[in-house]
């Protein structure tokens, strides 16, 4: 459990963030620090390279102008007021052998640098530097060599020990800045990171409980309009749809478990009567309801079948180029009678060809449905008018009646599977109609629309894309 804690931790986008930022502050701080001290450095060398330089050259001018004796008295009181233990000098001859200097008990054998001598001798320089350490002291000692005369060097000396101290407790100050806003920067980003993704953890938890309980929690949006909102609208967004979908199923589940039992609860009572002693006659009617019951959910089932296929798409192969006025055409032939008997008149205006890539068939179902619902519902007396019109692009196919209408509300329901509007109880049908007719418009690339008034009559209008080939 512990260990799973620690693991998850060390994975978390919270923990990287907190350690990719501590990182990149401490990078900063220690390129800052490094440029700092370098620059300090720099100044301390300049600053004790000038005064050592100074006095060298004095001692050059009164060698000069007073001689060796005077040299060497000048050089020793000018050791004594800076303090023997921050100054010394040394006067040696080219050959390397001493023979003048100051009290050089605290800077012990102190070296000559073969560089810095070098520099005077084979170079022929006036002067050169050193950096160089004192033997058993814990710092170093700047060091100036120039040449006095024709043939005597001036080894002065002057130590950094201040200066090192300086540096050192700079060192200290910085360590202990480091450590302190190193904790500040691990705090500050964990905060920042936490923060940040705050807004993940609500869609986690919400995502958590829709899994655990219902649909119908959502992820707060604080309207801040960042990424976190955004995630948050998007998953709300999914979730509405998820929410739609599983109530649309829920919704044909129950229409589904409401149309069987009519006629399965239909067949039973027909067998229930006629078991209590019944003749040849009334088996023969039991079996012939049966039938037609049976065929009636058959039918059912078919449509519901045909409409998840087409929904999924159909099969491009059984595509071919329709003339959707001529099938309108043949589909108010065959109606005709119907509407005669009902005494219904239907009439039909097509513009002559108008092609569109499609299954035959299945356009001719979407037609017969269309047709079929108007006549179905015109009252004896009506009319309906099928027309079939295209343009540069599209088909237009609208199926008109003077029928009963469809009030606003229901407009978007009647596409949905098993809805029949109230008036229509009296009148055969499933429900799945207007259901199929919309799948297979939109298996074609097109869409169908309703435009409706009750006691107006109806307007349905379906818009497919012309065939391809067709378009000039
Ligand atoms: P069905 O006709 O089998 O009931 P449909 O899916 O074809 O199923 O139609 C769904 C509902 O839409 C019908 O029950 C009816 O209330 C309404 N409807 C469809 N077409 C028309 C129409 N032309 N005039 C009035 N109402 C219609």
């Amino acid at each position: 459990m512990f260990f799973d804690r620690t693991r998850n931790l060390f994975h978390s986008l919270a923990f990287r963030l907190t350690l990719w930022y501590a990182l990149v502050f401490v990078l900063l701080a220690v390129t800052a620090f490094a440029l700092f001290y370098l620059l300090i450095v720099r100044v301390i060398d300049q600053r004790t390279d000038t005064d050592l330089l100074t006095h060298a050259n004095r001692l050059g001018q009164i060698y000069n102008l007073e001689g060796s004796e005077m040299l060497q008295r000048a050089a020793l009181l000018q050791v004594q007021s800076v303090g023997e233990h921050k100054m010394f000098f040394r006067l040696f001859y080219a050959t390397g052998i001493f023979y003048s200097s100051s009290n050089m008990a605290f800077w012990k054998n102190i070296a000559t640098d073969r560089r810095a001598v070098d520099e005077l001798l084979v170079q022929g320089r006036t002067h050169s530097y050193a950096t160089q350490a004192i033997p058993d002291r814990p710092f170093k000692a700047r060091v100036i060599y120039r040449r006095i005369g024709q043939s005597i060097m001036l080894q002065m000396g002057y130590s950094l020990e201040a200066e090192t101290r300086l540096l050192q407790s700079f060192q200290r100050i910085f360590m202990i800045t480091m450590v302190a806003l190193l904790g500040l920067a691990v705090v500050v980003g964990g905060f920042m990171a936490r923060r940040a993704l705050a807004g993940v953890a609500s869609v986690t938890r919400t995502a958590r409980q829709i899994s655990e309980s219902d649909l119908e929690t959502r992820v707060p949006v604080f309207h801040q309009h960042n990424e976190i909102d955004q995630l948050a609208v998007t998953f709300n967004q999914m979730l509405d749809r998820i929410q739609h979908l599983v109530a649309g199923i829920r919704q044909m589940n129950d229409n589904i478990a409401h149309d069987l039992r009519s006629p399965i609860t239909r067949i039973r009572g027909l067998a229930e009567v006629t078991l209590g002693g019944a003749d040849l006659g009334e088996y023969q009617s039991m079996a012939a309801s049966t039938i037609e019951e049976c065929d009636r959910l058959l039918h059912m089932i078919n449509t519901m079948l045909t409409i998840s296929r087409t929904e999924a798409g159909l099969d491009p192969k059984s595509f071919q180029r329709v003339d959707l006025s001529a099938l309108a055409q043949e589909a108010c032939t065959l109606f005709q009678p119907l509407a005669e008997d009902k005494g219904i008149t239907l009439h039909i205006q097509a513009q002559s060809v108008c092609p569109v890539s499609g299954d035959a068939s299945m356009l001719q179902r979407l037609l017969g449905n269309l047709i079929d619902n108007a006549i179905k519902y015109t009252p004896p007396g009506g009319r309906v008018r099928v027309g079939v019109a295209c343009d540069a692009n599209s088909v237009r196919l609208t199926v008109e009646d003077s029928g009963t209408g469809i009030a606003p509300e229901d407009h978007p329901k009647v596409f949905e599977r098993f809805f029949r509007g109230d008036q229509s109880r009296s009148q055969d049908g499933a429900g799945l109609g207007l259901s199929l007719a919309r799948v297979i418009a939109r298996a074609h690339g097109g869409e169908i629309d309703l435009n409706s008034q009750p006691g107006q009559g109806s307007l349905f209008t379906v818009r497919l894309p012309m065939d391809a080939n067709a378009v000039r």
